[in-house]
């Protein structure tokens, strides 16, 4: 095989802007611009190139599948996430493709009603969309030049010197950058040049997702509800403007998979293991024709993110069980928080801005990794003391403040001023 050796080219918006017509790693170098290599072009990696781009940088973004898609699926979008897809332009996007929860419950799974997310007084201020995960994926994507996202590009070897990364594809191809982010997910190829991996934490439950059309159950706009049972637990929500219904049910499982986002489910197995739960959800499952199916896997927070100009990004930094739906969300804000620092960065801080995006991103995320574990131990409780359980649930707002609140671009701006250097 003829080994084809790639030199994509970094060209700094602004400096177009401002009339330096120069291109290519010259003018990186003379400049001093950072050139970003994202490796993953997943939710994470794209909201990254997005966030680079916006902030004046030009990021190339390296994707192993030969097109960019996600499974189809849901997912959540919560106030901290829609608050930085907002500060990257993408507010009408968010609102126009996603279904915003009107009134979020939980059930049990009788369907009694356990409590409302929050109360009404804060129906206006919180907002959480419901989004297909293609129709999140191909916003960002939309937002990036063409010839910045190169499908087709597995990375296999990842190697630095002080003065640059160097990547290498399957194909013996190979990039240079100032800044290289891992965002190639739970598996992540990149992790092992920054730490020894973290081994997967098997949860002992598994989910099965899939959409059914909204019409089909007759669910009103904006309805989002969460049955809870012993050892497993059922959700529910719109996504696609109200024209889709998300639903993922949780169940125990004995078995190990490899985490997975595509195995097929079995549907008739999935209907077993909700049989007897309230007819709403009995009605949905009727509807599912074709699922996804796979293991739920936690592992324990990395004690680094960052080795010199390379840096991780969402799964590949921080798996984390979906129970308070924050993945995505979490990934949204490494990419903005991470723009925000490199943005006042040059090619040789680079190695400096990668610390100060991990201080002010690890910690936090760690937070939240151990939130979704115990909200998951809470949403399939099933000891005698349920009515403490049921009191915990009763006000989501205020429990989940300091992470709905949460302001990643602020929190890198001011970790960029603490580190001592000039705004
Ligand atoms: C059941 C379930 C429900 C969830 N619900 C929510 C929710 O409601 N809200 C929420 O915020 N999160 C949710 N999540 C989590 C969320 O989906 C993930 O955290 C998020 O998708 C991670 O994005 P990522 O870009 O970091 O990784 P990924 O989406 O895994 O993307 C990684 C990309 O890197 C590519 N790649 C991998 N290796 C290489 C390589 N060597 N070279 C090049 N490319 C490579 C992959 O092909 C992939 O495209 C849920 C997760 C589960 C399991």
């Amino acid at each position: 095989m003829t080994s084809l050796v790639v030199r994509h080219h970094f060209v700094n918006e602004a400096s177009l802007r401002e009339g330096w017509n120069v291109g290519g790693q010259a003018c990186g170098r003379l400049f001093g611009l950072v050139r970003v290599a994202i490796v993953g072009g997943g939710i994470g990696g794209l909201a990254a190139a997005v966030a680079l781009r916006q902030n004046g940088l030009e990021a190339h973004v390296y994707e192993q599948a030969p097109q960019l898609k996600e499974v189809g699926a849901g997912v959540a979008l919560h106030p901290n996430g829609v608050r930085m897809l907002r500060r990257l332009g993408l507010g009408d996007e968010v609102q126009n493709l996603g279904a915003r929860w009107l009134d979020p419950q939980f059930h049990r799974f009788d369907g009694s009603l356990i409590a409302p997310w929050w109360p009404p007084a804060e129906a206006d201020r919180i907002e959480i969309y419901g989004m297909h995960r293609a129709d999140l994926l191909q916003m960002l994507l939309d937002r990036i030049p063409t010839d910045s996202v190169h499908p087709n590009h597995r990375c296999v070897a990842f190697s630095q010197s002080t003065h640059e990364a160097l990547l290498t594809f399957e194909d013996g191809s190979t990039v240079t950058a100032d800044a290289v982010v891992g965002a190639d997910g739970i598996h992540s190829t990149l992790q092992r040049y920054v730490t020894p991996p973290s081994h997967p934490i098997p949860s002992g439950s598994v989910a099965y997702r899939g959409l059914i059309p909204s019409a089909s159950v007759a669910w009103k706009d904006g309805r989002m509800r969460n049955y809870l049972g012993p050892g497993k637990h059922f959700l529910v929500f719109p996504v696609r403007a109200n024209t889709l219904l998300n639903y993922v049910g949780f169940v125990q499982s004995g078995e190990l998979t490899r985490e997975s986002w595509s195995a097929p489910g079995d549907p008739d197995a999935l209907r077993r293991e909700f049989a007897g739960w309230d007819p709403t959800v009995e009605a949905i499952l009727q509807q599912v024709e074709s699922c996804f199916w796979w293991g739920l896997y936690d592992r324990e927070p990395l004690t680094t993110w960052t080795a010199g100009r390379l840096t991780l990004l969402g799964d590949a930094a921080h798996p984390m069980l979906p129970h308070v739906g924050q993945g995505a969300n979490q990934a949204i804000e490494d990419a903005v928080a991470l723009a925000t620092i490199l943005a006042r960065a040059d090619a040789s801080s680079v190695p400096a801005a990668l610390q100060t995006y991990e201080r002010v991103r690890r910690p936090h995320a760690a937070r939240v990794q151990g939130s979704s574990r115990t909200n998951g131990a809470r949403y399939d409780f099933s000891e005698p003391d349920l009515a403490r359980r049921d009191a915990q649930l009763s006000n989501q707002s205020r429990d989940r403040a300091w992470m709905w609140d949460y302001d990643a671009e602020a929190e890198a701006r001011a970790a960029f001023a603490a580190s001592g250097h000039a705004e």
